[in-house]
């Protein structure tokens, strides 16, 4: 009768190197001891979920810390869902967020000496373990077609058993070695199944660097491992490549976690000892209806990546709010930290909360305010220009007409010890500060009574009046205090009272306070009541202009 070794031979006749040449082309790596290799497998789906981004970021983290090593690999084998461009996408996505690989693809390039690092491009490997696996007699070929397996799936749900390719289901598994061999030469198509040794009736016990020891039943499946198409599956292609790509921890979301039996089943049958495993909980969501659910790509913008960067949430503040849900130490660590030097928080696998965490936009929001205000001017306006240049070229149009002129914008209460917190992102900049370019504020007050004055307190005569005499006393000294100082005597020449108490004293004696002159002040020159430091706007306009602006708001009126 045929051997196991003869009909490896017959299957891969053109397969001539081992596994013992492939361990000496993909040696042990070369760390200190402790060091961690992780590594980041997306699928090509052409979208990167926020999910990932999680599981990528701590992948970074832990390589970074422990001095190890963290690359990037490209999961390709499911050709159907390929989506073109892919690569480039996720490779520019991490970046963005400041995840960068050690090694493995970046975009069509491939750094690094475990490569390749797009599956697509391992067959070989692939196959000589393939072919050792059959010689071992521990893989064989299922001739099986839909068919056949359609069948055996529906006697199953009808016994309501457990279903797929097993125990005296797993057909082809019975036949012998002469008899594959006939149907191979008659050319009948197979795929190459593993021949697992295990029970699901017995439990086995596995360790995961966040969950601790659990019990889960062994795998008695018998999967395929290489497809007709001459590319392996998932499951067989992660175990043959973290162990020649000598990853150290996989970290990996929850939803894996199922299907740890089979790949503790697959390193076991190669005889090589599996990596650590790091299972990280999922990000969910409450839907209305209180229910939660997995963040979801079809359901929530928030899924995906690219959401926060067409938004133009500052990347930091993503990854700051994502380590939030990493670890439960980590939100006092960042407020003790003023926002800043995230690098040097120490991450760890006992601190992640087993419960799945619920994205929260709120607190991103929160975050970002935080993060935007840690900025100096000449960063801000760096960062809101790269935003601009690929999201918003009427931002970038203001900034490439005067940078000076923007920065000033920008560091109106900024570098100085409490920052004002205004912007959450890039997006919000261009609305708020439109009214500081000569062009959009024409726009913005020429509907003149549609601006917030109060119509209703005071007569437009009043506020002409309050308004005429600004325009003849103000002067822009050096201290905002002696400014204000005229504000105020405009205001008291006009009849209103220079504070609320002297208002509340004798309130029949006034028309209101100075407050509501400097808000007239304010919607003259901005348009709105809720404008920064009005003293800070004036100085950015300049005596002039802000004149001018005076000039026609009472003009208009
Ligand atoms: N390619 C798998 C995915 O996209 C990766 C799973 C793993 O990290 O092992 O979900």
């Amino acid at each position: 009768m045929v051997s196991d070794k003869e009909l490896a031979n017959i299957i891969f006749p053109e397969v001539t190197m081992t596994v013992e040449d492939l361990e000496k082309k993909y040696p042990s790596r070369n760390l200190m001891p402790g060091a961690e290799v992780t590594r980041f497998a997306p699928s090509p789906t052409g979208f990167l979920h926020t999910g990932s981004l999680f599981t990528a970021m701590i992948c970074r983290k832990v390589a970074t810390q422990s001095g190890g090593v963290f690359f990037l690999r490209l999961e390709d084998t499911d050709t159907k869902r390929e989506i073109e461009n892919s690569k480039n996408i996720i490779v520019d996505q991490l970046q963005a967020f400041n995840v960068i690989p050690d090694e493995g693809f970046f975009g069509d390039k491939q750094i690094g000496n475990y490569g390749p690092y797009v599956q697509s491009e391992r067959a070989d490997i692939y196959k000589v373990i393939v072919k050792h696996l059959i010689s071992i007699g521990r893989a064989y070929p299922c001739f099986c077609t839909q068919e056949e397996l359609n069948e055996i799936r529906a006697k199953q749900e009808e016994a309501k058993i457990i279903p797929g390719y097993y125990g005296q289901f797993a057909k082809y598994r019975f036949i012998n070695n002469d008899e594959r061999v006939e149907l191979i030469k008659s050319g009948k198509p197979f795929v190459i199944r593993f021949k697992s040794l295990g029970n699901h009736i017995k439990k086995i016990r596995v360790h995961d660097l966040i969950h601790g020891d659990f019990d889960i039943a062994s795998n008695d499946q018998d999967i395929v491992i290489f497809k007709s198409d001459g590319l392996p599956t998932y499951h067989f292609a992660h175990v043959v490549d973290d162990h020649f790509m000598r990853t150290t921890t996989v970290i990996r979301g929850e939803e894996w976690i199922a299907s740890l039996p089979i790949h503790l089943d697959l390193f076991s049958a190669l005889g090589w000892e599996p990596p650590k495993y790091a299972h990280l909980p999922l990000i969910l969501k409450q839907d209305e209806d209180g229910k939660r659910r997995k963040l979801s790509k079809r359901l929530d913008a928030e899924a995906a990546v690219s959401f926060f960067l067409e938004e133009g949430y500052p990347t930091d503040a993503l990854i700051m709010y994502l380590m939030t849900i990493a670890n439960s130490n980590f939100e006092e660590w960042i407020f003790a930290h003023h926002f800043r030097d995230m690098d040097q928080f120490e991450f760890s696998f006992d601190k992640v909360s087993l419960e799945g965490a619920l994205f929260d936009m709120g607190k991103l929001n929160f975050f970002s305010r935080e993060v935007l205000a840690t900025l100096n001017k000449t960063q801000i306006t760096y960062l809101t220009y790269e935003y601009a240049k690929k999201y918003n070229f009427e931002l970038k149009n203001l900034i490439d007409q005067d940078r000076d002129y923007f920065e000033e914008i920008m560091n109106i209460e900024r570098e100085r010890e409490n920052p004002r917190k205004d912007y959450a992102k890039y997006s919000e900049i261009y609305a708020n500060i439109a009214f500081f370019y000569d062009n959009l504020y024409a726009n913005i007050v020429k509907d003149v009574h549609a601006l917030p004055f109060n119509f209703e307190k005071f007569s437009i005569d009043t506020i002409k009046t309050v308004l005429s005499n600004l325009e003849k006393s103000l002067t822009l000294p050096d201290e905002e205090s002696a400014w204000f100082e005229i504000v105020k005597k405009v205001g008291q020449d006009c009849g209103f009272a220079a504070n609320n108490k002297q208002l509340k004293e004798s309130p029949d004696s006034y028309i209101g306070v100075v407050a509501d002159v400097a808000e007239m002040l304010r919607i003259s020159l901005t348009g709105r009541k809720n404008a920064p430091n009005l003293y800070s706007v004036m100085k950015i306009l300049g005596l002039e202009r802000s004149k001018q602006r005076i000039d026609r708001i009472i003009a208009l009126l």
